[in-house]
């Protein structure tokens, strides 16, 4: 009798991931629409949906503390493959920064896969004075407690970026949080705040276009691409190893079936080859993920790695929940 029972729950789990998806699946991005997590998201979806069966995925934003919210509302959704988080390198900092965090990033999901990995640059509003690097290092000297950061709450990719710049310039500034980087980007363009890191899909049209001052990229090397080749390292600018990149990668809820998982991690590796979705992410100044990252043990390995690693460089800012 047990082992009948065995057998029909094999056989009507293997129907529902050969049925899946049958409805739209729900990717929560944790911080606010029009940001560069939610143009990977976007892009991501409209490549992946192709070998899910054509179906539909709804992006949901859920921003506010720094990814933590969006991320636990996957934590705690039901774990039925409708309902995924596309995160960044948040994943590895909240463990360091929150007390409390309300989920455990390590046994909380099923890791799916990683996606891409995203240099940072260092911008400024239009109307600063600066132009280039040095000059904004003595302009941040020259208004000592007068100078605004702009971030997308504690743990986001702009606030570690903005931690680690404050300590290498030795300066503290006054951080502004944001749902994400895209209300941040509409201050800073209207001046209301003076500086922000952010991720180059969210800043290279802007740069561009010449509506932000730029002033470095937060990688160990130049970037390539035309908009963002002239833009110095930090680390060549004086801030010696300086080098922060952002990854994002794909989960869902811990329980989620096996099945169901294979099927999402197959999916993202072939949306991953998607000629159209390379080209548009290169544009952005994203590199989409190639390497061993795509197999979600690896995934779940580097994670935890850079929880750790991530760990001792918050924790030297001056910055951890203990
Ligand atoms: N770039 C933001 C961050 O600082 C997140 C976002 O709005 O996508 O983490």
């Amino acid at each position: 009798m047990k082992k009948l029972t065995f057998a029909l729950a094999a056989i009507t789990l293997a129907a529902a991931a050969q049925a899946y998806p049958d409805k739209p699946i729900t990717i929560v991005v944790p911080f606010a629409a029009g940001g560069p997590t939610d143009k990977v998201a976007r892009d991501f979806a409209e490549a992946v949906r192709k070998h899910l069966n054509n179906g539909t995925i709804v992006i949901e934003n859920v921003g506010g503390a720094g990814g933590t919210l969006g991320a636990n509302k996957v934590a705690k959704a039901a774990p039925d493959g409708y309902t995924l988080l596309l995160h960044h390198i948040g994943m590895a900092t909240s463990p360091s920064l929150y007390r409390n965090l309300p989920f455990k990033t390590l046994e909380d999901f099923e890791y799916l896969g990683m996606i891409n990995d995203v240099p940072m640059t260092l911008i400024g509003r239009p109307t600063l004075p600066a132009n280039t690097y040095p000059e904004l290092v003595k302009w941040l000297n020259d208004n000592k407690g007068k100078i605004n950061l702009a971030n997308a709450g504690l743990g986001a990719a702009s606030h570690l970026c903005g931690l680690l710049f404050q300590q290498g310039v030795k300066i503290d500034m006054t951080t502004v949080p944001y749902k994400g980087t895209a209300p941040a980007m509409t201050d800073l363009l209207g001046g209301q705040v003076d500086i922000m890191c952010d991720q180059t899909t969210n800043t290279s049209g802007q740069i561009e276009s010449g509506k932000v001052k730029a002033y470095a990229v937060t990688t160990s090397k130049r970037l390539t691409s035309p908009a963002l080749a002239k833009l110095p390292t930090l680390d060549e600018s004086g801030l010696k190893g300086f080098n922060l990149t952002i990854w994002h990668g794909l989960y869902a809820p811990k329980g989620t079936p096996k099945a169901i998982q294979d099927q999402l991690n197959a999916a993202l590796q072939k949306a991953l080859k998607d000629p159209e979705f390379i080209k548009r992410q290169e544009a952005l100044g994203a590199v989409v993920v190639t390497d061993g990252r795509l197999a979600p043990a690896e995934h779940k390995k580097f994670v935890a790695a850079e929880i750790d690693k991530l760990g001792v460089a918050i924790k030297a800012a001056g910055q951890y929940a203990d």
